[in-house]
């Protein structure tokens, strides 16, 4: 018999091994099924134990078998859990680790459930856009009751064992040795009958009916555009309404409808593209990394404090500089005052707050920050000043401590020029507050190392960010991919819609935020100053920009002045209409001697949405984004584009290439068009032309 099934003392221990999760994959479901067989042939044994190997009980699903047809093959993980709970012998799960989707759904079908502390729980299946498919959903609410089931299911977050034992979740918490205390468990319960089976139990239901039609407007409000929440409610209803089996053939019904839907497989495609970021083609395994133990940022201002508290949120000391006292005084005045907001808004405790300042040290001297492992520059955006602080960094950082740039638009191939290391020179493009959104940029310049490549792309994982290698270009995949999508918006208010009606449309379509309230939250004078070297080398951009050129020379800086797209009452970021930028919309159609037009919803997110897939196009076959899938982690995780339509690529394919070109064409024949804006980048000429898809 294998090491993964031993019997001790009359108790069968069926040991769950597939690393790294104990996902519940053929060959461990088989595993499970020939464990409880010799257990119940074998007399000598009274009660079995199902106990995860290693890092924790069981991840659910083997996501390597997504799509194969191993994933619902005889034994299937229903048939495990009827196995299971028709068993005449007790059975007890011994949870450590985690306890996730399929796993959970495990250990709910055991009559007994025992676990350590510390073990995350969770049915996470509607972050992928599907519901806990065996039994989940008509299990968990007759163990927690309602409420608490039907949060867990709804928001797929974790829970702590020791939260969820005095629910019900737990008969027992073990405090040393799980197998021992499992085993030892077990035997106490080995005579008791009837076993005790979760199908028995009956769920409260006083107030369930107020509770569900409440938490039915709630999740419709909330999740808006998701289809599997709403369904989860549903089956979580038929837990209390329906008979256990019809439960369960509701819940599977309920799985196979949410499967075939776009939106779940927009958000699995997003799960698997994050993986699949990570991975460089020509920097393996084999390649050395470099140690990351201390870190230092140059310039403490909107950028560099928020990188300095994403390193001090890791847990990794970090010194940073500013050349002046009340510079570097005000920086860290303000990274203190984020922190003291957050423990303020009970997300942190006080003495979180000095532990993670305590991790960020000052200095007014590049001596005090010569060995730290990575530096980042986070100055003003000037190549001069850039090059001059890279000289200084070239000078006084140890051997081997990575350069980087936090540039969003400069060469970074020409920063790395000015020192003798320029293979040591990375840029890593945080986004704004560097200490909140998720999508870092990892940009890789001409001679940039694979070493440092490999070494910044973990990087961005321990600091809880989401890395994406990209070339060197002006405004690398995000915001290169923006220039265009901004240009439409603007062109749409030349035409005859106003800001406010962009924004909607694009909100109701999904995007978190519209272009022109975006523009009033970065800043209209930033852009204005970029634009203005920008024209010197592309003048044709001019005419584009005349409006935002106006609501800037105006002062309407956004909401950091007030008024911008829109206008803001004192204290408050609500956006409101403002007919003076309606008069100024006015006066330049006017004299143009343009008359205005209604613009159709339809058409605003398509004209916006597909300037972003014709210039990602380009970006894929130029090489500076790696494939398409990149490009939709950096819209889905740094742009506050919908996750359930997957990322522009993404959702270009769900349209169909064929169809997006048509009507890239029709958008062509518009008497403002700039024909060649809407001429197909060949990329996706080719690919709509031989009825293909971005993503494979
Ligand atoms: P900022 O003006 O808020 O901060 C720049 C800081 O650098 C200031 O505190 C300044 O005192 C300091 N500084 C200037 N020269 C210095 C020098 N020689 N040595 C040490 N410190 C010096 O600017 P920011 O918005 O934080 O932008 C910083 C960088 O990040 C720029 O390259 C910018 O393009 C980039 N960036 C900004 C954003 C954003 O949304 N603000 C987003 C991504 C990237």
């Amino acid at each position: 018999m294998s090491s993964t099934y031993q019997t001790q003392d009359g108790v069968a221990v069926i040991m769950l091994d597939n690393p790294p999760v104990n996902g519940l994959g053929h060959a461990l479901r088989t595993h499970i099924m020939e464990g409880l067989a010799a257990a119940e042939a074998d007399g000598g044994v009274k009660a079995v134990v199902l106990i995860g190997a290693g890092r924790g009980f069981s991840g659910g699903a083997d996501i390597r078998e997504f799509n194969t047809p191993k994933m619902g093959a005889e034994p299937s993980l229903r048939t495990v859990l009827d196995r299971i709970e028709g068993l005449a012998k007790p059975v007890v799960a011994a949870v450590h680790g985690i306890a996730m989707g399929g796993g959970l759904e495990l250990a709910l079908a055991c009559h007994y459930r025992v676990a350590v502390k510390g073990a995350e729980i969770a049915l996470p299946e509607v972050k992928i856009g599907i519901l806990p498919g065996a039994g989940g959903t008509q299990r968990l609410p007759r163990v927690i009751g309602l409420e608490q089931a039907l949060d867990m299911i709804v928001s797929g977050n974790a829970r702590r064992s020791e939260a969820l034992a005095p629910l019900g979740l737990f008969d027992e918490m073990i405090a040393g040795d799980l197998g021992a205390g499992a085993v030892a468990f077990a035997q106490r319960v080995a005579a008791a009958r009837p076993l005790p089976r979760v199908r028995d139990r009956v769920i409260a239901a006083e107030g369930a009916a107020a509770f569900l039609a409440k938490a039915r407007n709630d999740i419709a409000r909330r999740y808006r555009g998701y289809p599997a929440p709403i369904k989860c409610l549903a089956c979580v209803e038929a837990a209390l309404t329906m008979p256990f089996d019809d439960g369960l053939a509701f819940e599977r019904k309920g799985f196979q409808e949410l499967v075939e839907t776009t939106e779940s497989k927009a958000l699995r495609h997003a799960f698997f593209a994050e993986r699949q970021a990570a991975k460089i083609p020509d920097v393996g395994p084999e390649t050395l990394m470099r140690p990351i133990k201390s870190a230092a940022v140059v310039g403490c201002g909107t950028m560099g404090g928020g990188i300095a508290m994403t390193f001090a949120n890791a847990g990794i000391p970090v010194t940073v500089l500013e050349t002046q006292k009340e510079a570097l005084d005000r920086g860290l005045a303000l990274v203190r005052r984020n922190y003291e907001a957050t423990a303020k808004r009970g997300r942190m405790s006080a003495s979180d707050v000095e532990t993670r300042m305590g991790h960020i040290t000052p200095t007014l001297e590049f001596a005090g920050i010569a060995k730290a492992d990575i530096v980042i520059e986070a100055v003003f955006e000037e190549m001069d000043v850039k090059k001059d602080v890279f000289r200084k960094l070239d000078a006084t950082m140890k051997e081997g401590a990575i350069l980087a740039t936090n540039t969003s638009t400069l060469d970074v191939d020409e920063i790395a020029s000015v020192t003798a290391r320029p293979g040591d020179v990375i840029g890593t493009h945080f986004f704004s507050p560097a200490n909140v959104m998720r999508l870092l940029e990892v940009v890789r310049g001409k001679e940039t190392s694979k070493e440092v490549v490999a070494t910044t792309m973990m990087l961005a994982r321990t600091i809880g960010k989401i890395g994406v290698l990209s070339g060197v270009c002006d405004g690398f995949i995000g915001n290169r991919m923006l220039e265009p999508y901004v240009r439409q918006s603007l062109l749409m208010v030349l035409e005859g819609a106003l800001p406010e009606e962009v924004d909607r449309a694009l909100e109701d379509w999904g995007m978190a935020m519209g272009p022109f309230r975006m523009y009033d939250l970065a800043g209209n004078d930033v852009g204005y100053r970029i634009r203005q070297r920008r024209y010197l080398e592309r003048p044709r951009l001019k005419p584009f920009y005349e409006i935002s050129d106006r609501i800037c020379e105006a002062g309407r800086y956004g909401q950091k002045t007030g008024k911008g797209w829109y206008r803001y009452e004192p204290g408050d970021r609500t956006a409101h209409a403002d007919p003076e930028v309606a008069r100024i919309v006015g006066e330049v159609r006017a004299a143009r001697g343009l008359t205005p037009r209604a613009i159709p919803a339809s058409e605003i997110v398509e004209r916006c949405i597909f300037a972003l897939v014709n210039e990602a196009a380009a970006l894929i076959e130029e090489g500076i984004a790696l494939r398409a899938s990149d490009v939709d982690v950096v819209y889905l995780s740094g742009y506050g584009f919908p996750r359930y339509r997957g990322g522009p690529m993404f959702y270009a394919d769900t349209v169909g290439l064929a169809n997006v070109v048509a009507r890239m064409s029709e958008f062509s024949r518009n008497p403002l068009a700039d024909p060649e804006f809407w001429r197909p980048a060949p990329l996706l000429a080719r690919l709509a032309g031989e009825g293909k898809r971005f993503n494979g």
